[in-house]
């Protein structure tokens, strides 16, 4: 079966998008390993490090990580900053956030929030974050414009921007490489693992149908953004967007 998601409106694609989570919530953090061979994890890192976030400062460091999930990036930013940031983990998925919300507890950690809520209509006043995360979800949200000017809304004069997301590679041989491993190795994965090879047909499309790193670049200008640049990691199979709102 296919998802036939290429002629479905937008709320229909939402809730395509949120059976899939539903699914795989409780096996997602294992999947992530399985697909990507724990690479997720490193590309995780290097996005928080680009995100750097301080250490010391008068008040605690206001991040909204978007689409947070079962909380990866929320985690990475809580140990990097030694505890002075103060993540609020935002998803449209009651189960995904569940999972995030018990591994929090136990990590012992306390000064992180779980929000239920959609990337297109935030629930926070405008300029109340220093920094605005997403990390494989923007994709998956139907109106990425949307998405990105709550983003812009949301953060205050100088709060930074950056987007983790699977990109297009350009990489002569990776490329072949990589279609193979996406259309074949990557569904009977899902299959053989949660049962679920559905999903994972839905996760190979959905990432070939996503802008490429120029034009997703634009989108993040004209969604107000200055100083818009990319950087490319494991030759554009995932890239790391950022911007700054002045
Ligand atoms: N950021 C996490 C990570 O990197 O492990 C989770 C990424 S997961 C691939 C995508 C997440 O996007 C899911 O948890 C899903 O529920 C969430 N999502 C999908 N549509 C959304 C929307 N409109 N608003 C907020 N979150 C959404």
């Amino acid at each position: 079966a296919s998802f036939g998601f290429r002629d479905v409106d937008v709320g229909a694609k939402q809730t395509m998008v949120d059976e899939v989570f539903h699914a795989v919530a409780k096996r997602y953090d294992i999947m992530n390993d399985a697909m990507s061979a724990g690479v997720h994890r490193i590309w995780k890192d290097a996005f928080v490090s680009r995100l750097a976030p301080p250490r010391t400062g008068s008040r605690p460091f206001r991040v909204i990580d978007v689409a947070g999930g079962t909380g990866d990036i929320a985690f990475r930013i809580h140990d990097r900053s030694g505890g002075h940031a103060r993540p609020t983990v935002v998803d449209i998925n009651g189960s995904m956030l569940a999972v995030g919300r018990e591994r929090a507890e136990k990590r012992g950690l306390t000064g992180i929030d779980f929000v239920e809520a959609n990337a297109e209509e935030l629930p926070f006043e405008a300029s109340s974050f220093d920094a605005y995360t997403i990390a494989f979800g923007i994709r998956n949200v139907p109106r990425i414009d949307k998405a990105l000017s709550e983003a812009f809304r949301v953060l205050r004069p100088g709060g930074r921007f950056l987007c983790l997301e699977f990109s297009s590679v350009d990489v002569p041989g990776l490329d072949r490489l990589y279609d193979l491993y996406s259309f074949h190795v990557i569904p009977r994965l899902g299959q053989a693992i949660a049962g679920d090879a559905d999903s994972y047909r839905y996760l190979v499309e959905s990432i070939r149908r996503f802008p490429n790193q120029e034009r997703f670049a634009q989108m993040i200008r004209d969604a107000g953004f200055s100083r818009v640049g990319y950087t490319n990691l494991t030759g554009g199979v995932a890239a790391i967007h950022v911007g700054v709102k002045i």
